[in-house]
């Protein structure tokens, strides 16, 4: 008898869960509560055109996932040098932004201010032993001095999450923002002040990547992964929700769609997976499990009748209602009609709030006006794109929420809750398909 594998969500990771349990010989089911798989990376036809949550652009940092997506995608795979933009204080940088980036943005004497603090708190974590703060607000002015917290992180970081520093965790610090180095920023100036050798062909090398998408967008990589899963026999169910995972005995023994035997590899949201178990977790767990929240955003997905409207792949924004612009046009993305374009505005909200309704698209148009980047008339059509778990929050005090709720899990031998959603981390594709491998690998082999 072959070993079972069942996968419960079909995104990134539940789908190169199956690729990987396939090769190891299991026989593999996935359930799929969406038509379509693909999870945050699926893409969206609307109105004839396709867009993407976000422009999702596979790395190729993984050589094996790589190998095994290209292979996929085929000759629909399209190249693309990463090339995308920070606006920020009427100024145009690159991003990733580097730490002369930031600072150039500012003022003389708030820079010297700034410059003074980065330079202490590099000071400091060199030769202080001090482990980060008990919260984002200490652990950011830990890292980069109180004045460049109070001019960059602390309003950029209150809006757009929408809470304020001090009710994040430190480990939000060390898993999603930006470093910037004092070391790094003196060694900018003394090259552009010629005082230091440019850095080696190497080290620039780094900073140019090429990215991977297709001619209609992210919906190839699913698409194709499932294609291929399909033909090597993967029984996949999309429009499958599932809702009720019963237990006995510390293993999984059936879901909502029956009975199951095997390892069960989870990839849905860690509350909902919680609040799907049958008899019912214990109250503290089901406690733990509310206090893990996710941030929604919409995406304003809009056709434009303008042939390109920015040099970038993307754009950050600073002071705008949304943080990003897409223009996957500059990706290789086919439009239709000819001569038009579209954008993909992308907006972090609260469920039903304006943002989340399409009661924003007035300020929306504003601002992309403010930005240069179209005219209201120019603006075709548009639809909204929602994702109600598009980033976990790390607000302050949740680990031992995560904690509590992992070790309850761990009980249960059939079973492995991981990628994005299952384990409550922000891994970008590659790395929430790596997750998928390793947690089969494991189920299968243990
Ligand atoms: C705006 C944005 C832009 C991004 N851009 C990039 C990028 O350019 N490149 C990159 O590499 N990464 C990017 N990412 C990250 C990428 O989206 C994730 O790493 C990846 O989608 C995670 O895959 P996953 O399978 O772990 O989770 P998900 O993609 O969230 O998949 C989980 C799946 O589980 C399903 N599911 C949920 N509940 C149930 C249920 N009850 N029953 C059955 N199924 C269920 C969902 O429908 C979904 O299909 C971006 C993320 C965001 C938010």
């Amino acid at each position: 008898m072959k070993p079972q594998l069942t996968i419960l969500g079909g995104g990134p990771c539940g789908l190169y869960a199956a690729h990987r349990a396939l090769e190891l010989g299991a026989a593999v089911t996935l359930f799929e509560k969406e038509n379509t798989f693909g999870g945050l990376a699926a893409g969206h036809q609307l109105g004839g055109n396709w867009f993407d949550l976000g422009v999702h652009m596979l790395h190729a940092f993984d050589s094996e996932i790589f190998a095994t997506c290209q292979e996929a995608m085929a000759d629909e795979r399209i190249e693309v040098p990463l090339k995308s933009h920070i606006k920020w204080g009427g100024k145009t940088y690159r991003y990733p932004l580097r730490g002369r980036d930031i600072l150039a943005g500012i003022p003389p004497l708030t820079l010297a201010r700034c410059l003074s603090g980065l330079l202490i708190a590099e000071c400091d974590a060199r030769f202080g032993d001090s482990p980060l703060g008990a919260d984002a607000e200490s652990a950011l002015i830990e890292l980069y001095g109180a004045p460049l917290y109070e001019f960059f992180f602390e309003d950029f970081t209150q809006r757009y999450w929408g809470i304020h520093p001090r009710d994040l965790s430190a480990e939000f610090v060390r898993r999603k923002m930006p470093r910037l180095s004092a070391v790094d920023v003196f060694k900018n100036l003394l090259e552009k002040l010629h005082l230091s050798k440019a850095r080696n062909a190497t080290e620039g090398a780094l900073r140019f990547e090429t990215l991977h998408y297709s001619k209609t967008g992210s919906e190839t990589l699913p698409r194709s992964l499932a294609k291929r899963l399909k033909e090597k026999g993967a029984s996949l169910h999309s429009a499958s929700p599932v809702t009720i995972i019963t237990h006995s005995q510390q293993l999984i023994t059936g879901s909502n769609h029956g009975p199951l035997t095997g390892g069960v590899l989870s990839t849905l949201p860690l509350p909902h997976l919680i609040h799907a178990l049958d008899p019912p977790a214990p109250p503290d767990i089901l406690h733990a499990a509310e206090q893990l929240r996710f941030k929604p955003m919409t995406v304003y997905a809009l056709l434009v009748k303008k042939n390109r409207c920015m040099d970038a792949l993307y754009t950050y924004y600073r002071d705008r209602i949304f943080h990003r612009v897409g223009e996957p046009k500059n990706a290789g993305l086919i439009i239709r009609p000819e001569g038009h374009s579209t954008l993909i505005v992308e907006t972090t909200c609260e469920i039903d709030d304006p943002k989340w309704s399409g009661a924003a698209l007035p300020q929306i148009i504003r601002d992309l006006q403010a930005e240069g980047l179209c005219q209201p008339e120019d603006i075709v059509s548009h639809h909204l794109i929602h994702a109600t778990h598009a980033y976990p929050i790390f607000a302050k005090g949740f680990e031992p929420h995560l904690q509590a709720i992992t070790t309850y899990l761990s009980q249960f031998k059939n079973l492995r809750s991981t990628g994005r959603q299952g384990a409550f981390t922000y891994p970008n594709m590659h790395s929430a398909m790596r997750m998928g491998a390793t947690a089969a690998e494991e189920l299968l082999t243990s």
